[in-house]
């Protein structure tokens, strides 16, 4: 409840305290006048303006126009009587606040021509309590020119950033559909034509079993297999779409690196708790990248490969005591860490390469957290 408050007065854009000032200064004004009438008047005034306003807000369509030309001819009357310009900025809010363009601009003229002709009438008749404020007039002037394009604006932007999330939240949406369907249409290739295969050929072979049973024998082979090639095809596709573990990779490295003869300090079995499927294939493709370019590029002697899980990240680091020398601009030639880099950017995750008696590349990448109880906990 508290959170929305808040966020509902962050996107007004304007303090609290600064509207506040402007909600009590009205009746500093008021009681400037020595006359009980006028001060009648004023509180008047002041009551029904911030009672319209209220309605200028929920209002809808032509009402808007209306309730905003009364608005407007209350904050001109209160500068006339009072001197008291600071309802001008009220209006300004409310008029950047306004969704369609035509009413907008339209309102904006008019409260902008309006405040500049009253503004100058009180100028010109010298009004001393008007006169003595000038600054802050001024201000207000400038508010008034301003703020309704500013708020208009931020708001435009926040509508795009609302709908660019919403594509974005679609397009992930279709990539799945898509890799389902991909995956149907796979399973329908392969395993579909197979099966229907395997139940043509075994009734055949039943209706041959007594009469031709040489040819039943083979029908029953065919069926086996064809079996066979299924279940071959069914364990690729189910390896595709497990793409790489991280032990899997690991088993790979070592490899690697022995067949170069650098030697590999770790101390950690490679199992990783809390991180997505695809995460780890990241991780598992950065690993393999990192050991790749030390084989070819360090002239090492030993390579240490760290992995460490905090609460929130999982830290890759893969140091070597290779080439001493080697300069950052180096690292910018190839496409290897590039594509490591755009790939960990995908996951919110980050490279860093650390120069130092050797090279260090540090990769980090968030675990999953589940936001919702982590907002709850805030
Ligand atoms: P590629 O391996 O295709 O050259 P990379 O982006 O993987 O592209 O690497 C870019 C460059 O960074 C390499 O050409 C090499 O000069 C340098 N580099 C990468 N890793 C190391 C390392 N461990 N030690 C020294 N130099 C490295
Ligand atoms: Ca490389």
């Amino acid at each position: 409840m508290l959170k929305k408050y808040r966020t509902i007065l962050k996107s007004t854009g304007i303090s609290p305290y600064i509207w506040t000032v402007l909600s009590i200064l009205p009746f500093y004004f008021i009681f400037q006048t020595t006359s009980t009438v006028k001060i009648f008047i004023g509180i008047t005034i002041t009551i029904l303006f911030f009672i319209f306003y209220r309605f200028a807000f929920i209002s809808k369509g032509w009402p808007v126009y209306v309730w905003t030309c009364i608005l407007i001819s209350l904050s001109f009357l209160t500068i006339i009587l009072f001197n008291y310009v600071y309802f001008a900025f009220f209006l300004a809010y409310f008029i950047g606040n306004i969704k369609d363009r035509i009413p907008f601009l339209t309102l904006y003229f008019i409260h902008l021509v309006g405040s500049a002709v009253v503004i100058n009438i009180e100028i010109v008749q010298q009004q001393e309590l008007f006169l003595k404020q000038l600054p802050f007039v001024l201000i207000i002037l400038i508010s008034v020119i301003l703020l309704p394009f500013s708020l208009r604006y931020r708001k435009e932007r926040g509508q795009l950033e609302e709908k660019l999330e919403d594509a974005n939240k679609r397009i992930s949406e279709l990539v799945k559909l898509e890799e389902r369907q991909r995956i149907a249409r796979d399973l329908h290739d392969t395993l579909g034509q197979k099966l229907s295969l395997i139940g043509l050929k075994s009734d055949l072979a039943r209706k041959l079993i007594y009469n031709d049973p040489e040819q039943a024998k083979e029908e029953l082979l065919d069926v086996q297999q064809t079996a066979r090639t299924a279940l071959n095809e069914v364990r690729k596709m189910v390896a595709n779409m497990r793409g790489i573990r991280l032990k899997d990779e690991w088993v790979r490295i070592k490899q690697i690196l022995k067949a170069a003869q650098i030697k590999l300090v770790a101390e950690q079995d490679f199992t990783l708790s809390n991180v997505s499927l695809l995460t780890e294939n990241i991780l598992s493709m950065c690993l393999k990248e990192a050991v790749t370019n030390i084989v070819k590029h360090s002239e090492a002697h030993t390579c240490y490969i760290s992995l460490e899980q905090t609460e929130d990240e999982s830290i890759l680091m893969v140091r070597d005591d290779g080439k001493k020398t080697i300069k950052g601009e180096d690292f910018t030639k190839g496409s290897g860490l590039m594509g490591m880099r755009e790939r960990l950017e995908f996951v919110n995750g980050s490279l860093d390469i650390i120069i130092k008696d050797g090279t260090t590349l540090m990769i980090k990448v968030p675990n999953i957290v589940r936001i919702t109880e982590k907002e709850e906990l805030k």
